[in-house]
């Protein structure tokens, strides 16, 4: 079980592709890796707060079912056995679903996501429900209501969110792989944090069916591995027309296909707005530039392209996204779902049960957020804020559209930052907020993003030196099979 035996986390550097290979060669059983995993969460959980719930029972029947089928040569599915961490907004059947909010501390899922469905059906099995900011809210893990999760590459420091939690359960080798969601970055920026991939699919690849929404028409729920490959294995399960989502449908095309010879005539735009100005740490572009020499040195083409809405888009999602998160968060009521607070006195009205169970039951962030959100829905305000931004978001959505005329796919940075210190931002949640700048529009225009390490760091140490960053390679809608390709051929060849 030579892949079980290294130092740090025995399954750090194993991968869903070597895991599905060593099961078959029965160089380790489904069972053991599963005890590996429980084996690391208990060991450095506390430390690193990645997870909320752990479904062990569960998950290590399921392994034992896949050594069973193994054993009595039945065929596999490639994901049999592998061992998930899911999102804490994401939806199993029985096991707890928080959201990362008092509210709904619980609240027990009735029914399987969509995604969670897919991946049943294929033999996956799911460890626990990870770590995030408050209903996704926010871009550190520090909003959870419960606890931040902390980087395994520097525990002093956030993993990015709001799916910290998933990309420190795939970094630290607690989990093979990850489902996140990413309504403004929320994949794409914890991923280049922790130095793994994650994949913002197109909006409408995957089913939203059985994720609490945060703001329905930004948000996707995508996974995050080690590799693209093992991304685009994953994606390839989840994607796909479901009637549960009026909005999903099954246009991506088959990712799991690897074709250099088309991936090399593709041609790589640089938005020109991306690689100006300040606020860009001077690690993230020398480390982004370098990225770009080696997709180089591989043949790629590259090309300067205009976003010139680029100044816009920041303003305009935190405009769009407040006014969708006041109206998704308003089930949240003490009626359905969640632990009623009484109100106290000799009258209790429904806007006393709304205002105690809501006011206890929030963090400060979604509080704003609610606030925000209201103030730009209401009426006198409509018009100046929200239908403004709507105007906007078509010309940001426009901007890629013209580029993309030039060229097959877009790069950029991910986040501008480098992992920063637990506490630093709290208290300055605009400077939050300008941390998005890289990620926002590619929601707001609904296109596919995917975060890859700069470099790979699968060899490395763990250590503050060591921080991770990523790039971000755009496609066009739907085609993730362009964005994956390019990746994978990255991890193969340059690295
Ligand atoms: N950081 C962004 C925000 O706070 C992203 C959130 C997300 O993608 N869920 O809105």
């Amino acid at each position: 079980m030579s892949h079980v035996t290294s130092s740090m986390s025995p399954l750090r550097n194993l991968t869903i592709r070597s895991f599905s290979e060593g099961l078959r060669s029965r160089e380790f059983s489904a069972l053991e890796v599963a005890q590996a995993c429980f084996k690391e969460i208990k060991s450095r959980n506390k430390e690193l707060g990645a997870f909320l719930s752990l479904n062990e029972e569960e998950a290590i029947r399921r392994a034992e079912e896949v050594d069973l089928a193994l054993a009595e040569g039945k065929p596999l599915s490639p994901l049999a056995g592998i061992p998930l961490a899911i999102k804490d907004i994401i939806l199993i059947q029985g096991q707890p679903a928080t959201g990362g909010s008092k509210i709904l501390e619980k609240y027990v899922a009735s029914y399987d996501a969509t995604a969670i469905k897919k991946l049943k059906g294929q033999g996956a099995l799911f460890v626990g429900k990870t770590n995030l900011d408050e209903f996704a809210m926010g871009g550190s893990n520090e909003n959870s209501g419960f606890y931040p999760a902390r980087n395994p590459w520097d525990p002093t420091r956030v993993p990015g969110g709001s799916s910290g939690g998933s990309a420190v359960a795939v970094a630290a080798g607690m989990a093979l792989g990850a489902l996140g969601s990413d309504t403004g970055g929320s994949i794409r920026q914890p991923a280049a944090m922790c130095g793994v991939v994650g994949l913002k699919p197109t909006y409408g690849a995957v089913s939203r069916h059985g994720i609490m929404p945060m703001a329905a028409s930004l948000n996707q729920i995508g996974p995050l591995a080690k590799t693209a490959e093992d991304t685009a294995l994953l994606f390839d399960t989840i994607r796909g027309r479901d009637p549960y989502d009026a909005n999903s449908t099954d246009e991506s095309t088959e990712v799991t296909e690897f074709r250099p010879e088309y991936l090399k005539k593709l041609t790589i735009g640089l938005p020109k707005e991306y690689f100006v100005g300040d606020g860009l740490d001077e690690t993230v572009e020398a480390q982004t530039l370098e990225a770009i020499d080696r997709l180089k040195t591989l043949g790629f083409s590259f090309k300067e392209v205009s976003l010139p809405h680029t100044k816009y888009a920041l303003a305009c999602y935190y405009i769009v996204m407040p006014a969708e998160v006041s109206a998704d968060t308003a089930r949240y009521d003490g009626i359905r779902y969640s632990d009623r607070r009484q109100a106290t006195g000799d009258r209790t009205t429904l806007s006393d049960i709304y205002f105690r169970t809501r006011g206890h039951g929030f963090g400060p962030e979604v509080k704003r957020r609610i606030i925000l959100g209201t103030f730009v829905l209401s009426s006198g305000y409509y018009d100046a804020y929200y239908t403004k931004a709507q105007k906007v978001r078509a010309l940001v959505r426009q901007d890629f559209i013209e580029a993309f005329k030039e060229v097959d796919v877009i790069l950029a940075p991910v986040s501008p930052v480098l992992p920063f210190k637990i506490g630093e931002r709290v208290d300055d949640p605009l400077s939050m907020y300008l941390a998005d700048i890289f990620t926002v529009s590619i929601n707001l225009a609904g296109l596919p993003g995917l975060s890859m390490p700069v470099r790979n760091l699968s060899e490395r140490r763990y250590s503050p030196e060591n921080l991770p960053v990523g790039f971000q390679l755009i496609g066009k809608p739907f085609r993730e099979t362009d964005i994956l390709g390019i990746g994978r051929l990255y991890e193969k060849e340059g690295g």
